[in-house]
């Protein structure tokens, strides 16, 4: 599964936008995904298997009108083990309204999260039993329904469903873990115009004369968990394609069907790169992409149809700065990681999701190199190594859902995990660990375990330490390296020192750095075992490097303090042939800030080969600057390659300067790509005056592919915080309520709550979003919620309350309770002023008694100075 990115193009990544772990901000620049939440304190396990689930039949006919299912579920099991005289199945909310048994049953019930099947008599271990389950369901989470009724194109009805990771409960009963893993069979009966997806083979489709609805038979004949059951059934264009004999398909709502093909391009590539690489053919009857409206993540690798948000379709326009690989790459490597070995509970969520990433990765070196590769491993170690987790990978702590362990621990750091293995084995040792792993352990569930007894049964090499303080402890390593060169002896010394703070969680590492020195002699690399807390390496060469490059592979997880002779970075700079090099030298020049870092670095900007060494100098510029870096960035505009083009609009957009305004106006009626002219909207606040709150304004009314323009104007205008704008956007919203997608409007409510927070009179703009706290559209109604919150209106506090606890699912339910914490802030804000001018006043006070109290006593003081001493003390001395 992947997380959806709050906007869909990244600015260094390029063409990994998709990448959806990097969240990126307002001004295009990648962030690292949320480190993982706190988790909940309560150590999880996977639950008890009492008996072995063989196969699960769903049967299921939506009511499109009222969101609503009557189904029945037939599932074979055997007791495992012992004698069994009870059958209890996740089910949430589901109305049973009979049960028909192979055993006699003394009774069931269907509670609020289980159905439970009593037998008269206990069953026997390993006896096949047969039970049919009938019921109905009105599910909040685990199926959506996009329909008119919500607001949604005629035209476009449609349902998916979405398990991982406990939602499959909602509409079916079963054991819900991925633990269990069993062969389904899913049947859905849809009126005339409608078709129906799920996992495995389409086994009929026969029309009922009586009720007038087709049924679509599917069956998934190799055993998989529940929450990669999928079903997905409405009006959908389709793009049918072959690889070898495997049938694909690319599924799009009727109105993106111009989109599909382009935007999911290179399946078939993957798929052949991935069947190689992995040593192990796709396992599944077909493989079908299927997008759907409002999607909750980025992707979902349901066993063989993977289900995407539209919002990875794209047009030409964009460039380079879209592109699916990532996504389809990331839920392609999915079945074979998490849908062929599945992780045994969430807690080792990463062998699902870290090898998803890694292996996303891999294809994007054999697809753009190994110069692309590497940039993207540097950009993923700099997100992990900003702060220090404690937090493991490996974990068990987690929220009761386990959404948290949906972070950068799981997917960028276990990838990282999986790189270092890589590195360390060469790619020949490792694609065999790999292998025998999948081969092994195929439709079976996976500890972390099993995946260390592979790499040590094949490689002859202990891998106990390594998985101790990667995966079972938080944190890395961080690095400070000196170098010096001695002339008379010949030796160049590197020291490194370990800095984290080490503690029962982060411990003090053993990592092998490896270390290149370039020079007359030609390029030497050597590899310094690290074991200690501070150790020096000394390696003899026929003269002194020129070059000295730590990590020049990009290989290690860790944080890298190395600051060597201005000489060294100055031929770094220079050295063509190391893009990543020169990434660096420019990272650092831009930091020491020294007074010629623009001269030294701005020629790149125009001569550099490499996009991403020019987006990078843009950035330098950006942090250095000053006037002469604003001179050298306006001179550079004319970027053929978008990446570098948006981040030199992107630095020019951090400028305050009327000569940095004047480029951005002039630039946005000639630019053409989207995400560069939503940068530039994005920057004119910087610059309050008419002119620019004009051009705000404009994108309200414009029209641009997924309202794009529109979503840069209200972010502009949330940005520009000024009153006089909360009038436009509320007439613009009530002008286009009807046309927006979802997203458009959420944010739009949303902001237009933000701008209102000070108003006296919150009424007109409270009304509209609390309208819309009830659309349903979640993505509408999630935007109106966020908006209550951030109008700071006590009045609207009871409703929130009651959203928290009463609304219809998990999405908005979060959105409520935010809401009230950032209504709650708001109102808190004035208050603690108000306290602490109060406390002010206190100690106002006290120091003007004091001051009182410190003259009378002075006054007494002098007074008892100036008087004589009296008689009787004379005596006693
Ligand atoms: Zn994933």
């Amino acid at each position: 599964m992947k997380r959806i990115p709050l906007l869909l193009a990244t600015a260094a990544l390029g063409v990994l936008p998709l990448h959806a772990e990097n969240f990126i901000c307002a001004h295009g620049h990648v962030h690292a995904a949320p480190a993982a939440g706190p988790g909940s304190g309560i150590r999880r396990y996977a639950p008890d298997r009492r008996a072995d689930l063989l196969h699960l039949i769903i049967d299921v006919t939506p009511d499109f009108k009222q969101r609503s299912i009557a189904a029945q579920a037939t599932l074979t099991f055997k007791p495992i083990g012992q004698p069994m005289d009870e059958l209890r199945l996740n089910g949430v909310d589901l109305q049973v309204s009979s049960v028909v048994s192979s055993a006699k049953l003394k009774g069931y019930q269907s509670t609020a999260d289980e159905v439970v099947l009593t037998f008269d008599k206990p069953l026997l271990p390993g006896v096949e039993q047969k039970v049919t389950i009938v019921y109905t369901a009105t599910p909040g989470e685990g199926l959506y329904f996009r329909t008119p009724e919500q607001g949604y194109k005629e035209g476009e009805t449609h349902l998916y469903s979405q398990g991982e990771t406990v939602f499959a409960r909602h509409w079916f009963p079963v054991l819900d873990s991925p633990n269990e893993k069993l062969t389904t069979e899913v049947v859905c009966h849809v009126p005339d115009g409608m078709t129906v997806f799920a996992n495995g083979k389409l086994l009929s489709q026969e029309k009922n004369a009586s009720t007038g609805l087709t049924a679509f038979r599917w069956k998934q004949e190799k055993p998989h968990s529940a929450y990669l059951v999928s079903l997905v059934a409405g009006q959908f264009a389709v793009v049918e394609d072959k690889y070898k004999e495997l049938p694909l398909a690319f599924i799009v709502p009727p109105g993106d069907a111009a989109l599909a093909k382009k935007s999911l391009d290179g399946t078939k590539e993957m798929l052949a790169f991935f069947e190689k690489e992995l040593g192990y053919p796709y396992a599944w009857e077909k493989y079908y992409q299927i997008v759907v409206r409002d999607f909750q993540w980025g992707g979902m690798e349901n066993t063989s149809v993977t289900t995407l948000t539209d919002r990875t379709l794209h047009t030409a326009e964009y460039e380079t700065l879209r592109s699916s690989i990532s996504l389809v790459a990331h839920e392609l490597a999915h079945q074979w990681f998490g849908d062929v070995v599945t992780c045994k509970d969430w807690s080792t969520l990463w062998l699902n999701e870290g090898f998803a990433t890694y292996y996303d990765a891999l294809f994007q070196e054999h697809f753009y190199g190994r110069e692309h590769f590497l940039y993207e491993r540097w950009q993923v170690a700099r997100g992990l190594t900003g702060t220090q987790n404690p937090r493991p990978i490996v974990y068990r702590k987690t929220a009761a859902d386990a959404l948290d362990q949906f972070s950068n621990l799981s997917y960028q750091k276990g990838s990282w995990v999986l790189h270092m293995l890589r590195s360390d084995l060469g790619p020949d040792l490792y694609r065999q660990v790999i292998q025998t792993y999948l081969k092994r352990y195929q439709f079976q569930p996976v500890v972390t375990e099993n995946l260390l007894s592979v790499f040590e049964e094949t490689t002859g090499k202990s891998f106990d330490q390594f998985f101790d303080q990667w995966l079972y402890h938080g944190g890395h390593p961080e690095l400070a390296v000196d170098y010096a060169w001695d002339e008379k002896t010949g030796l160049a010394r590197v020291g490194i020192r370990q800095t984290q703070k080490i503690t029962d969680e982060i411990l003090q590492f053993r990592v092998p750095v490896t270390v290149r020195f370039k020079g007359d002699f030609g390029t030497v690399d050597k590899v310094f075992q690290l074991d200690d807390l501070a150790q020096d390496f000394h390696v003899a060469l026929p003269s002194a490097p020129k070059i000295v490059r730590v990590d020049p592979e990009i290989a290690l997880l860790a944080k890298v303090e190395f600051n060597p002779s201005r000489a060294l970075f100055d031929a770094q700079l220079a050295d063509t042939a190391d893009h990543m090099g020169r990434v660096l030298a420019v990272e650092k020049i831009a930091k020491d800030k020294q007074a010629d870092a623009v001269k030294r670095i701005a020629g790149l900007l125009k001569t550099d080969k490499q996009w991403f060494v020019r987006a990078e100098v843009a950035k330098a510029l950006r942090q250095i600057g000053t006037d002469e870096a604003l001179t050298a960035l306006r001179a550079a505009t004319d970027q053929p390659d978008a990446r570098a083009r948006r981040a030199v609009f992107d630095a020019i957009g951090s400028f305050t300067q009327p000569a940095a305004l004047e480029t951005l106006i002039a630039a946005l009626p000639k630019e053409k790509n989207p995400d560069i002219r939503d940068t530039i909207v994005r920057s004119l606040p910087r610059h309050p005056k008419p002119e620019t709150r004009a051009e705000l304004l404009r994108q309200l009314e414009s029209k641009s592919f997924r309202e794009h323009l529109f979503d840069a104007g209200v972010a502009g205008l949330r940005a520009a915080d000024d009153a006089s704008l909360i009038k436009p956007l509320h007439e613009a919203i009530l002008k286009r309520e009807k046309d927006l997608e979802g997203r458009s409007l959420g944010q739009a409510l949303s902001a237009l709550g933000f701008l209102a927070r000070n108003e006296t009179d919150k009424t007109p703009v409270r009304d509209l979003l609390l309208k819309h706290a009830s659309n349903p559209r979640d993505p509408v109604a999630r935007g109106a919620i966020t908006g209550l919150g951030e109008l700071v209106d006590l009045r609207v506090r009871p409703v929130l309350a009651g959203l928290a606890v009463a609304a219809p699912n998990e999405t908005r339910r979060k959105a409520a309770e935010a809401a009230i914490k950032a209504l709650d802030q708001g109102v808190k804000a004035p208050e603690a002023v108000t306290g602490l001018r109060g406390e002010v006043l206190e100690l106002q006070k006290s120091n003007k008694d004091l001051k009182a109290e410190m003259e009378t006593l002075k006054k007494r003081f002098d007074a008892m100075a100036t008087r004589p001493a009296p008689a009787d003390a004379k005596k006693k001395k």
